[in-house]
């Protein structure tokens, strides 16, 4: 069986920090208000690119690199820093979580994986096939294919990564919140059922959604894996940015996309707005009318 736990991390006493997602070691504590995060190419050019684009306003501000005992970091803004005891969620955004170029690697050069062979079973043992179950492996992108039908990904095009809330209590247990109403449950959850603040995040959702339907970077780039921060705190004060640009690529020119069509290999479509479109729907029907 596979636990996740999120990492509550002290920065020098100034304040529990909190990492909903990816592995513990990954990040640690900056100057003030910063946090650094293990060095990745990938996600230095786009945040770079980021600081010139549209979208600005909705990304954590970037510093540049910088060195720490032997290992890179990118320097940048600690979200959490303006919040007293913040609640806080991770939705993954997109109806796919992996690279097109991933895809075609993991086909050029099949690698069987015993450890996401045995994820799979611990999730649920009844679906590995046959030949997987004789394997005792299975291949990476159909691991990927496995987990994405399990959760809101293939049907909303978002799902919940984890979420810590000011009381203390976390929960990154959302591999199998697949329905609707399941997520609609974690989110009334999430907010206690504060409307000003589901009304806050409603706004700030349909902000960033009008100002990415314009972004020179996001129509430029596959946007994969990359999640949407929601932050708030009892003042009332909601917020949400988007992190995590790891697997976020460049499109060779001239190729757009519209991040809504639905996904066909070779298309390169994230299904990253059609994803917002649906949060933005379920954050509408939970208000009164
Ligand atoms: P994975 O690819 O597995 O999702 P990762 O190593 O790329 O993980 P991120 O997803 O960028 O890491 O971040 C992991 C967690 O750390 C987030 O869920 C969030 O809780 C926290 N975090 C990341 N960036 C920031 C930030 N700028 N400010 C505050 N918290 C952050
Ligand atoms: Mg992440
Ligand atoms: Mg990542």
């Amino acid at each position: 069986m596979v636990h996740w736990s999120p990492f509550v991390v002290s920065f020098k006493k100034r304040y529990p920090w909190v990492q909903l997602a990816g592995h513990a070691g990954n990040f640690q504590a900056g100057e003030y208000g910063k946090l650094l995060k293990r060095y990745c190419e990938c996600e230095q050019m786009c945040l770079q690119k980021l600081m010139g684009d549209s979208l600005r306003p909705f990304v954590p501000g970037y510093y540049g690199v910088v060195q720490q005992d032997e290992q890179e970091y990118n320097v940048m803004d600690d979200l959490l820093a303006d919040f007293d005891s913040p609640s806080i969620m991770d939705c993954k955004m997109g109806s796919r979580t992996y690279l097109e170029e991933e895809l075609v690697k993991a086909r050029e050069r099949p690698k069987l994986r015993k450890d996401m062979y045995e994820k799979m079973v611990a999730v649920d043992p009844g679906a590995p096939s046959e030949e997987e179950r004789v394997q005792q492996a299975v291949l990476k992108p159909r691991y990927m294919q496995w987990r994405e039908s399990l959760s809101s990904t293939a049907t909303l095009g978002f799902r919940i990564e984890g979420i810590k809330k000011s009381d203390g209590t976390c929960n990154t247990n959302f591999k199998k919140t697949k329905q609707r109403e399941q997520v609609m449950k974690a989110l009334e959850d999430f907010v206690d059922g504060n409307i000003q603040i589901l009304r806050n995040y409603l706004h700030r959702l349909e902000e960033l959604r009008s100002v990415l339907e314009k972004s020179e970077f996001f129509r430029t780039h596959e946007v994969v894996g990359s999640s949407l921060l929601f932050v708030h705190d009892a003042t009332g004060q909601a917020r949400v940015w988007m992190i995590d640009f790891g697997k976020t690529v460049p499109l060779p020119p001239p190729l757009t996309l519209d991040h809504r069509t639905p996904w066909r290999e070779g298309n390169r479509e994230d299904g990253y707005l059609w994803g917002l479109d649906n949060l933005i729907q379920i954050f509408s029907e939970m208000l009164p009318t």
